[in-house]
Order: structure tokens, then C-alpha cells, then sequence
């Protein structure tokens, strides 16, 4: 188990219930955000390694299926009791490989722990229907069982929560699961695999594999997987729906997203300008429900940026780890080039800024780049278009609600939104007439709460059944209908 900083460490995969690690199919070092330094490395896996994974995850199904589902659960029962005892460590391994706060890493640690709790209620949330006399002395009931083999591939901006989004839900009605995490944040899914280990769930019934797109090309061309969750880009999230679905196999593939928040003059300001910096700039803005376009309404534009302004440019950037710090380092060197090239096409656009991140210079050799906010941007600049995933904040500025709502609309994605108002009827009719998966009304994030289905819209998400909620039972099970006559 890797714990140390040792640039010897190797991420291997866990298959059977056993850790591998080797380098036959190559390696990639993992980097600690907040200081450039190696930390370790993940092995690859092969085709073979795919092959070998997926068919001990088909071996483990054909008993994992017959285990009734109340003793499914202990295992999860048992998971949550360790992940708890072990939260504060896992948080910062998390912080270690993805630069995001300790407070952040916690809050993220204890969404996955929620999700499996609510999955421990699998017993109820699987029942089925039921009906007797449906004809004379016919009854008849649904069923739900378990699919097979489910794979998820998951992102690298919440590597504890994300893939806890979809196995507990899926271990827990009775399937088996391969996870390929990101390759940029394996230590910690690793971590937090050993404890379903210890937790005493049988070998097979869950597995780990590390690697990029031909990891993945192979997972989503095996005949023995019957399911595939994705969350990641837009882009990604695109292929992985037509390729699974081309072959027959259920998908949900969360996407990217450019979230806007709608802030009317009788707002709030104070409390509104809070709740913009940790939806903005909160994880460097590396969530997929963080604010990106900001659009004050009338006469809001002028105290909300005078507050907003003054609050960013004081924010405390540094290594996630020590306390007091507001906002981490970027992920890796490039997506840190990627987000400071965002900031200099704003400029070169025309867009006025306002605060300026690339004053923020790091002196240990970090990924870090400072909070950004351009004002007066317009609906056409790349920086109001495109998903930047860093903590850049673009102003546009409108006259009415009605403006607002056309605005938000016209984009091709629907993640995530908010409205900030003291009037209950904006805000009614803000969420009701809005194209997008998830409002929040006065609330920055409309974070993933594990008993709700969590999804986006239009280009942030391909399928039909949400991530968690009651959505993850109906996409890890089949149902079928019984009809009896005894004689
Ligand atoms: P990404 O799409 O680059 O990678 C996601 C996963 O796909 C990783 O496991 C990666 O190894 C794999 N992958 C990457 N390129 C691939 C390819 N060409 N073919 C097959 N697999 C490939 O995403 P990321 O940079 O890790 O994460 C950030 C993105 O995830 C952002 O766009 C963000 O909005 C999105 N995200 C969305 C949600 C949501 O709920 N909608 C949640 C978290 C993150």
C-alpha cells in the first residue's frame, strides 16, 4: 500500500482480491500538484490484464448474484465503519495526488461514505412490484436482478466520490464491477479498495485496473461487460456512449459542463458573493458543478463585483494540505498551462480583467494559478463557451431575468446552475423555465446528495438513468415480470 512519497512506489490493480503490480505494459508517474514532485507510479494495464479482469469479475457474478442481498450489505456496512475510521487519511492522500484542500478532501470523503450508506438500503430499493388477481387466480410481480459485469471510468477531480457514485450501488444489487479510475489520482481509489477488501467483500467482486484509451477501448469492447458508467469530458463522455451502446451495452456517460449563476439585484450580496467564490474557485474550480459564468442582472453588476473583487483578491492559495488555504494548486502542469491559456485568449478577446491569476506565482514548484474574473465578456468569447475547469470566472451582463434565462439556455451544455434572489417568483420561474440537469436558488453548488439522482443535461450527459439515487438501482438491475397460476 502506498503511503510514502517514495518516487519508487507503483499503483498496481487489484484483481481477485489479490494486488498486482507490474511494469509490463508500461507506467505513468502521479505528481503531487502542490509541490511537482513524483509521488509515484501507476502501472498500465494490457488487453490481456482487461481480459483477465472482466472475466474474474463474470466468475465472481455467478456466486456474488445468489448471496442474499441482506448479506451483501454487511459488507458495506462493514466498508462504511472502516472508511470512517480511516477518512482523514484517505482525505489526504486525496490532496496529495489532486492538490484539492484537506477541508475539500474531507467534504468529498464524506459524499462517498454517504453513498454508501444509502446503497446499504439495497434490500428495500431493489423490491419489486406485486399484484395478484391480475386475471382470475393470476397473480403476477416484478423482479429486480443483478446485470453482470459493470464497468465505471471515472475523472480526476473527485477520485474517492465519483467511482463511489457507482459500485456500492452496483456491489450491493448483486453485480461484480472493474474500475478504471483516472490515471492522474489512482492512490486514492487504491486506498479505499483495500478497505472493501478488509471489509471482507469475496475476491472478484470488485476490481481495479489502471490506464488511458486503450485500457479503456478494451473495456468497452469486452463481451462479458454488460454496463459501463463513465463521468469525465464532454468529448470522452460522447464516445463512450456510442461505443458502449453500439454493442449492445447499457450506458450512462456524465459529461462536461459551463455552469452559469444568475444573481438578481435583490440578492443577497454578501452571502451571494460567498457562495460564488466556493462554487467558482472552490477545488481551483475543478468540479463539474462549479460556476464559470457569472451573470448579474441590472443594477446587481456593480456592488456584486465591487465585493466579489475585493473577496477574490484576497484568497489564500497555497498546498492543499496546510491549513487556512482557500483554493490548491491545478491538477498537472499541463492543465495548469491549459487554464492560464484560457486567461490569455480572454485578454486577447477583449474581455476586461478584473482579477488577475497569473499574478499568483508559486514558490515550490506547484501547479498553481490564482482566481480569475473577467468582466464584461460576451456570449460569443471562447472563455464564455468552452468548459475551462479551472478557477476562471467570466461576467456577462444582462437587463433582465428573461435575458438571463435565453442566455443560459443557448449553451450546449446543462450541468449545473444557480440563482441568487430574495424574490421566490424569479427563482420559481428561473428552475422551471432553465434547460439544465441540476439549480441550485441561493446555493452555489447543487452538490451530489447519494439518495437523489445526479445528472446533467444536453451535452453534459448521455444516457438515461442519473448517477446514485434510485436512478443507479433501476441502471444495475434488469427487471422481469412473473405471472403464476397454480393449479
Ligand atoms: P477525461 O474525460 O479526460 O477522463 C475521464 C476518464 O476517461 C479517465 O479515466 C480517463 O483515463 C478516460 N479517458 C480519457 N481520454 C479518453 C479517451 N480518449 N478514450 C477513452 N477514455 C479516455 O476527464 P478528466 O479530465 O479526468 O475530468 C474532468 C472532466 O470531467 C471535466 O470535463 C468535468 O466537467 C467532468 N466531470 C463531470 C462530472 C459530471 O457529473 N458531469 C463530474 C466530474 C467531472
Amino acid at each position: 500500500m502506498i503511503t510514502t512519497d517514495s518516487a519508487e512506489d507503483l499503483v498496481g490493480f487489484y484483481v481477485n482480491g489479490v494486488w498486482e503490480k507490474h511494469r509490463g505494459h508500461g507506467t505513468v508517474p502521479i505528481t503531487n500538484p502542490a509541490t511537482g514532485t513524483v509521488v509515484a507510479e501507476v502501472c498500465y494495464a494490457s488487453g490481456a490484464d482487461v481480459d483477465r479482469a472482466v472475466r474474474t469479475a463474470h466468475e465472481a457474478f455467478l456466486k456474488w448474484r445468489d448471496v442474499p442481498v441482506v448479506d451483501r450489505v454487511q459488507v458495506l456496512y462493514r466498508f462504511k465503519a472502516l472508511m470512517e475510521e480511516h477518512a482523514g487519511e484517505v482525505a489526504s492522500i486525496l490532496t496529495r495526488e489532486n492538490g484539492k484542500t484537506a477541508e475539500d478532501a474531507k467534504m468529498e470523503v464524506r459524499r462517498g461514505i454517504q453513498m454508501v450508506e444509502v446503497a446499504c438500503g439495497m434490500p428495500t430499493l431493489m423490491m419489486g412490484d406485486s399484484l395478484n388477481d391480475v386475471a382470475r387466480e393470476i397473480d403476477c410481480k416484478t423482479l429486480r436482478q443483478p446485470i453482470g459485469v459493470c464497468v465505471g471510468i471515472t475523472p480526476f477531480n473527485f477520485p474517492a466520490m465519483v467511482p463511489m457514485w457507482m459500485y456500492p450501488f452496483a456491489i450491493a444489487s448483486g453485480n461484480t464491477f472493474v474500475l478504471k479510475p483516472s490515471e492522474k489520482v489512482p492512490l486514492t481509489p487504491t486506498r479505499i479498495i483495500d478497505l472493501l477488501g478488509q471489509a471482507g467483500l469475496p475476491p472478484g467482486v470488485l476490481n481495479l485496473i489502471h490506464g488511458g484509451k486503450e485500457t479503456v477501448d478494451a473495456l468497452l469492447h469486452h463481451p462479458l461487460v454488460r454496463a459501463v458508467s463513465f463521468v469525465g469530458s464532454t468529448p470522452v463522455a460522447k464516445y463512450i456512449y456510442s461505443t458502449s451502446a453500439a454493442q449492445g451495452k447499457r450506458v450512462q456517460a456524465l459529461g462536461g459542463a459551463k455552469n452559469h449563476l444568475v444573481v438578481m439585484p435583490d440578492a443577497d450580496m454578501p452571502k451571494t458573493v460567498e457562495a460564488i467564490i466556493g462554487s467558482a474557485f472552490g477545488a481551483a474550480g475543478e468540479r463539474c458543478l462549479a460556476g464559470s459564468v457569472l451573470v448579474p442582472v441590472g443594477e446587481a453588476a456593480g456592488p456584486l463585483l465591487d465585493l466579489l473583487a475585493k473577496r477574490t483578491e484576497a484568497m489564500v492559495v497555497g498546498d492543499g494540505s496546510q491549513a487556512g488555504i482557500e483554493m490548491g494548486p491545478l491538477v498537472t502542469s499541463d492543465h495548469c498551462k491549459r487554464v492560464a491559456g484560457y486567461i490569455e485568449k480572454g485578454v486577447a478577446e477583449g474581455a476586461t480583467p478584473l482579477v488577475d491569476g497569473r499574478r499568483q506565482k508559486s514558490a515550490s514548484g506547484g501547479f498553481f494559478l490564482g482566481p480569475t474574473i473577467f468582466d464584461h465578456v460576451t456570449p460569443d468569447m471562447t472563455i464564455a463557451k468552452e468548459e475551462i475547469f479551472g478557477p476562471v470566472l467570466s461576467v456577462i451582463r444582462v437587463e433582465t431575468l428573461d435575458d438571463a434565462i435565453k442566455l443560459v439556455n443557448r449553451s450546449p451544455f446543462g450541468n449545473a446552475t444557480s440563482i441568487f434572489t430574495s424574490n421566490g417568483k424569479a427563482a420559481r420561474e428561473y428552475s422551471s423555465r432553465i434547460e439544465v440537469g441540476m439549480v441550485g436558488i441561493n446555493v452555489g453548488v447543487a452538490a451530489p446528495m447519494a439518495f437523489f439522482p445526479f445528472a446533467g443535461w444536453k451535452n453534459s450527459f448521455f444516457g438515461d438513468l442519473h448517477a446514485h439515487g434510485k436512478d443507479a438501482v433501476a441502471f444495475y438491475t434488469e427487471q422481469k415480470v412473473i405471472m403464476s397460476r397454480w393449479f
